[in-house]
């Protein structure tokens, strides 16, 4: 079997899945391999018995690009149902839009404040920009500095606290970035050109990405069990082993933690069910300042074709730490001790020819799916 083999890949997620297809389908052999005992990665959905809704497992995934080659990727393999997220945050016990946005102002200040502002905003801005909160936080006129004490105090400072043990100013600004304060009028969490989900999940559109007569998968497999790294050369099942070898997991685990375990951020994922129809008004709902869990998601406001009447399901999201073969790693930590940490197990990584780290916990990076997706493709096409 090891003689038919040209490419070895662990993980089964996006990075691994993609690659996979992509070699196979220009003629490569390739075994993938992930621990799990399914394929899917963090995009793992199933239908909960008790309720018939369509549940994501590893926390919420909601499909977004401006990519269009990525969006007719996950077109070919799947049938995709336009959606488009909408997160509310309980501000006070009241329900506010989130990204904050011009509506916002008018949900949470009595009219003739809120109008002030949006002046005020679009006058230092311009209609249609967006602004980071740390950037608002610079603002130096009395009324913007206190929306931006506002909004970092109601929306920001302890969500951030609670999802990465840090405060948004101790962390890369990129992470709060990605939901900036909006001079407009859009409530839609994301706003790229292409959202949505898979009609049947992202299961169902893992299974088509990895259909294929080339590809063979070993779940409940960890990598240890298959590959060995010796003198920079790469061993599978004790031989050496000249093909390519497509890493997804956390590089940590890979050089068995030779520099310690990087740090990462973990979530505790509980579920819960009610007997009514629905939950909430939003399909997720941000707890910024009250209760130990960051957010609380609906399924049946995103898979609206699944889930009986009457009845529902909700994950509340609990942030966690982390400890290695413990909790699992969901969110690399972007702060500049840990990308000073991932350097020295990348260096160890590139002396070995045939190894190449691909997604989120391999690079290290806050990667959503699609840049997986473009990263997969653009590796595949470079090899
Ligand atoms: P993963 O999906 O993590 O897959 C890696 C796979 O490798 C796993 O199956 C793992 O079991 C396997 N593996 C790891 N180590 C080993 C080993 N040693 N041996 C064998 N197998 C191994 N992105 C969006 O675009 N939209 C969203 O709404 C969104 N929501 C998210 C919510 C949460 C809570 C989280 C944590 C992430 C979210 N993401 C979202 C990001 C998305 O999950 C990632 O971009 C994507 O899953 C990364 O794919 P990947 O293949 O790199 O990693
Ligand atoms: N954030 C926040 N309050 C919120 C939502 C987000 O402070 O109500 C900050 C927080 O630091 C979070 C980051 O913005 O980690 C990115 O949020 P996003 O919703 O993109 O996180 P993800 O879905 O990746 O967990």
């Amino acid at each position: 079997m090891l003689q038919d083999i040209d490419t070895l890949i662990v993980g089964a997620g996006f990075a691994g899945a993609v690659s996979a297809r992509l070699l196979a389908e220009k003629g490569e052999k390739v075994l993938v391999v992930d621990k799990r005992n399914h394929i899917g990665g963090n995009c793992f959905d199933k239908i909960d018995f008790a309720t018939g809704a369509l549940i994501h497992m590893y926390g919420p995934h909601l499909f977004h690009t401006d990519n269009p080659e990525v969006w007719d990727f996950v077109s070919h393999f799947a049938d995709m149902e336009v959606y488009e997220h909408r997160v509310k945050a309980n501000i006070d016990g009241k329900l506010a839009s989130l990204p904050f946005n011009l509506e916002t102002l008018y949900e949470v200040f009595p009219n003739t404040v809120a109008m002030e502002m949006e002046i005020m905003l679009t006058e230092s801005f311009g209609y249609g920009e967006n602004v980071t909160i740390l950037d608002l936080k610079k603002q130096k006129e009395p009324q913007l500095e206190f929306l931006a004490n506002y909004i970092y105090d109601k929306v920001f400072v302890n969500y951030t606290m609670k999802q990465w043990g840090l405060g948004p100013e101790d962390i890369d600004k990129e992470v709060t970035a990605r939901v900036p304060v909006r001079i407009n009028r859009d409530s839609r969490y994301f706003t790229d050109r292409y959202q949505g989900v898979p009609i049947y999940g992202y299961t169902k559109l893992f299974e088509n990405i990895l259909d294929h007569d080339n590809i063979h998968i070993l779940l409940n497999t960890p990598a240890s069990d298959v590959l060995e790294i010796k003198s920079n050369k790469t061993y599978i099942f004790g031989k050496e082993f000249k093909g390519k070898v497509i890493y997804t997991g956390g590089i940590d685990a890979l050089f068995n933690y030779e520099y310690k375990p990087l740090p990462y951020r973990s979530v505790f994922m509980e579920f819960e069910v009610f007997g009514k129809d629905r939950y909430q008004e939003a399909a997720t709902v941000n707890y910024p300042n009250n209760f130990d869990f960051t957010r609380i998601t609906e399924f049946k406001h995103i898979h609206k074709t699944f889930g009986k009447k009457d009845v529902t399901i909700i994950l509340k999201e609990y942030p966690i730490a982390y400890e290695a073969n413990k909790t699992e790693p969901y969110y690399p930590m972007f702060t500049k001790e840990a990308k000073a940490a991932y350097k020295k197990y990348e260096a160890k990584a590139k002396k070995v020819k045939n190894l190449i780290l691909l997604g989120r916990l391999a690079e290290y990076k806050y990667y959503d799916m699609d840049d997986i997706i473009a990263r997969a493709m653009e590796k595949v096409s470079s090899l």
